[in-house]
This record gives structure tokens, C-alpha cells and sequence, in this order.
């Protein structure tokens, strides 16, 4: 056992999944853990396994490891700050774990972004799994990394948040893939420039990839301090991963240099929308990066099975398509996702987080039908349609409880003619009014499955 930890005063905040595995992690190795939370609730849960807890800093603490529930700005981070106390995250803490000395790493395959993440995850471990690798998906997509660098695995899947990657300082992934970057979370990071900073940070790695149609993502990638890969939906050039035709080609680890290696065709992604075949590209050129061979791309493309609420048909009635893709939780998941359906009728509108949606609304204004809206915000989506498409009928759900999805299904199904959509893609997050976005497409779901 290592004595790094041993008899180290760490303080560990939020009592979550993830605390709660680096709690376990550290205690492994002999630190002298207490675990700080609000909530009394989660803090009994740990107290019953054994831990120290309490509701502020304790007088001894060498480190702070945090939950990426903590804001800067949490009273304990701030206090941790004052006194000199380093502030990591669980996956910096991972990090640091694995590659203790004397242990033997696993290489990340690390990827962020504003949208799209555990879809290219997924895509990304089914690849893996395809060429024979033991993996698995960890991080924001749920097994922590702690758990995971403890597991039997040589090559790890892994979904990283700006959040994790704020309080991440020394990670270094074999590859670091940046998906795409537009507005969110800036109540958390406090501006924009802070949010993008975070997320470059995936970028330090032995191979930079990065999305070659995203203006955000090109500025950050160019200065990126390794050798940088590009995907595309377009013709790929060399150094990049993108589409030929019906072809996703491979012209940034080919088989034969200074040619393209054909990868897969576009009918193996079996989820609809550009923004699907974005996600399979970012996922293949990772899997390439790694030396996963064409074939194994292919299967692991066609093996891979999407997670719910992510532009899923809940059923076709008399002639309209019902998806849910609740977890478009911020504008720019609701654009990639209205652009993949047409006429639509838009349901939207919850917590925005702050978020402008006048591009969203401009964008998507020619595809609309009509627009059912709901939550606390919906009043800034209503301004917005009237500003970009004044003359597509809105109705809103005015109550702020789970039985306004009720209302969302009916008044959309008066609004729908034969060969519309009717798609859930909120733009927001769900907390005014559903326990998550889990509960959101639920309640949809339910409810268009009671029109039957
Ligand atoms: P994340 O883990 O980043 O939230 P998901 O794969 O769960 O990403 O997808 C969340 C939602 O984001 C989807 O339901 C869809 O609306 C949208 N989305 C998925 N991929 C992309 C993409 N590449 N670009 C823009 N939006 C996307």
C-alpha cells in the first residue's frame, strides 16, 4: 500500500456517488477522511459506513477533495481557499491515484463538450469493446473514476463535465476530445471565458482532437499543446476524421499513409440527426487514435445502443412522430435536435439557466409548426417566438408541476397535422418542475402513450 495518503487530513465535499467513492478511495489508502455536506440526510448515509462528517471545514485539512455539485463559490471552497487548502475534484484525484508509484495506469480516452458527451462515450466503449478491449464508460456518465482506475481495465471510456474539469489540474489522456462549445452552466462558472477554459483543459493530452465545424472548438484546438486531429462532416483533409459521401473516412490514423481508410457507412449509426454523425466521427477518431482497427469501429457503431431521452420515438399516432429528447437540457442540444425533424412541434421552455435562446428560435423558426411551451422561463422562449416567428401558434402550460405534461401532450396534439413531429427538446433544464430530465421524458412519454 501506498503512503502517500496515510494519516492525511482530506476533507471530501458532497456526500454523492462520487464523494462517496472518494471517500472509500481515500480510507483505502489511510487517510483521515471527514466528509462535508449540507445535507444531513446524505452525511447520516456515510456516517453509518464509518466516515467523520460535518457541516464545515474541519481545523485540519490538507486537502479538499470536491463534488462537482460545489460551486466556487460553496462557503467550504471558499474558506478551503482562504487557508491555503488545495481544491481538487475526483477526477483529478483518480488521476493522482492511479499513477501513484508502482501502479499501472490505464490510458484515458477523455472527452468533453457542451453537448453529446455520453452519446460519443458510448460510442467510443462499444468501439473499444468491438477490438477486444477491456473498458468501460466512466465519469459524468457514472462510475466514478475512482472505481474505474481500480478496475481491470487497459483503456478507459471517459466523460468528463466542465465542472470536473475545473477542479482537474495535472490530467494528461492519451487523447483529450473537445465535442463542441456554446452557452451553459455560466451560472456555475460565472462567464462564458470561464466555461471554455474548463473545457480546453481536455486538450492537454498526447493527441488533441476537436470538432472542425465548431468555431469555438477550432480557436481552442489551434492552440492546443499536442498534435491536433480534426473531425468533420465534411471531406475529411489530412489529419482529420469525417464523411465521404455515405462513408465516415479516416485520414488522421490511416491504415495505409497519406490515404483514407474507410471506417463505416452512415446507415451503421442507428440514431438520427447530423449531430449523431458528428458524435460517431469524434468517437471513431478516439477509438483510432488507440489503434482500434476499421472493422472493429464498424461493429462497435452497430452494437451500440442508445441511452434513453436522446431523440427517442416514443410512438407514431395517427400519422405524428412523438420523440422525447428531454435531455436537450441547454440551447444548443434543442438546435441540433429541431434540425433533425420537419415541421415540428416544439415543446420547450423550463429552467434556461441563463441562457440566450434568440439564435435557437431564428434558427429554428422555418421547421415550426407550432410551439407548446412550459416552466419558469417560458415567458423568454414566448418573447423570442414572437419576435422570430410571430406567426406560429403558441400555447403555454402555466402550471409548474408534474401534471403539466398532461397539458403539454394534449395541447400539442391539437396543434400536430399528419407528418409533423412532436418534439420534446426543453432547451432547459427540468428542476422547476420534474425531480430530473429523466422524470420529464417519463411524464411525456406516459402521456403520449395514453392518447392511444
Ligand atoms: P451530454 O452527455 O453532453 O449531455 P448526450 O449524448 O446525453 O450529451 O446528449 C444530450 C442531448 O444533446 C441530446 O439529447 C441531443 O439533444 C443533444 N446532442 C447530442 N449530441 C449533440 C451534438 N454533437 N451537438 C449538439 N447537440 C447534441
Amino acid at each position: 500500500m501506498h503512503d502517500a495518503y496515510r494519516g492525511r487530513p482530506i476533507v471530501v465535499a458532497g456526500a454523492g456517488v462520487s464523494g462517496e467513492a472518494a471517500a472509500r478511495a481515500l480510507r483505502e489508502l489511510g487517510a483521515v477522511v471527514t466528509v462535508v455536506d449540507g445535507s444531513t440526510e446524505a452525511l447520516d448515509l456515510l456516517a453509518a459506513q464509518g466516515f467523520s462528517v460535518a457541516s464545515g471545514l474541519p481545523v485540519e485539512v490538507a486537502l479538499v477533495v470536491t463534488s462537482p455539485g460545489f460551486r466556487p463559490t460553496a462557503p467550504v471552497l471558499v474558506e478551503a481557499a482562504a487557508r491555503g487548502v488545495e481544491v481538487v475534484g475526483e477526477v483529478e484525484l483518480a488521476w493522482r491515484l492511479a499513477h501513484l508509484p508502482g501502479r499501472t495506469a490505464a490510458p484515458w480516452l477523455a472527452l468533453t463538450g457542451t453537448n453529446g458527451k455520453t452519446t460519443t462515450v458510448k460510442m467510443l466503449e462499444a468501439m473499444l469493446a468491438a477490438a477486444g478491449h477491456r473498458t468501460i464508460a466512466a465519469g459524468n456518465v457514472g462510475l466514478p473514476l475512482v472505481d474505474a482506475v481500480d478496475g481491470p481495465y487497459d483503456v478507459l471510456a471517459v466523460e468528463l463535465s466542465s465542472f470536473q474539469l475545473h477542479w482537474s489540474s495535472s490530467l494528461r489522456p492519451h487523447t483529450g476530445a473537445l465535442l463542441n462549445l456554446a452557452n451553459d452552466h455560466t451560472d456555475w462558472h460565472g462567464s462564458f471565458g470561464e466555461y471554455s477554459r474548463a473545457k480546453a483543459r481536455i486538450l492537454a493530452a498526447d493527441v488533441a482532437l476537436g470538432n472542425a465545424d465548431d468555431d469555438a472548438v477550432r480557436g481552442l484546438l489551434a492552440h492546443a499543446p499536442a498534435p491536433q486531429v480534426g473531425f468533420t462532416l465534411r471531406t475529411p483533409k489530412a489529419g482529420q476524421v469525417g464523411v465521404v459521401e455515405h462513408l465516415l473516412v479516416d485520414r488522421a490514423f490511416p491504415d495505409v499513409p497519406g490515404e483514407g481508410t474507410e471506417l463505416a457507412t452512415l446507415d451503421d449509426i442507428g440514431v438520427p440527426g447530423d449531430h449523431n454523425v458528428a458524435n460517431a466521427l469524434a468517437a471513431a477518431a478516439m477509438a483510432r487514435s488507440f489503434g482500434v482497427p476499421a472493422a472493429a469501429v464498424r461493429d462497435g457503431l452497430r452494437s451500440f445502443v442508445p441511452e434513453p431521452h436522446r431523440n427517442t420515438l416514443v410512438a407514431v399516432l395517427g400519422d405524428v412522430s412523438w420523440v422525447d429528447d428531454s435531455k436537450a437540457t441547454n440551447p444548443h442540444a434543442a438546435a441540433a435536435s429541431l434540425a433533425s425533424y420537419r415541421p415540428v412541434v416544439w415543446v420547450a421552455g423550463g429552467l434556461l439557466k441563463g441562457a440566450d435562446v434568440d439564435d435557437l428560435v431564428r434558427q429554428a423558426a422555418p421547421r415550426l409548426r407550432a410551439a407548446v411551451l412550459l416552466g419558469t422561463d417560458r415567458a423568454v422562449l414566448r418573447d423570442a417566438l414572437s419576435r422570430h416567428a410571430p406567426e406560429v401558434p403558441v400555447v403555454e402550460v402555466a402550471r409548474l408541476d408534474t401534471e403539466a405534461m398532461h397539458e403539454v401532450v394534449e395541447a400539442a396534439r391539437s396543434l400536430a397535422r399528419p407528418g409533423d413531429t412532436v418534439l420534446l427538446a426543453p432547451a432547459a433544464a427540468s428542476m422547476d418542475c420534474f425531480a430530473d430530465y429523466k422524470q420529464r421524458g417519463d411524464l411525456f412519454a406516459d402521456a403520449v402513450l395514453s392518447l392511444r
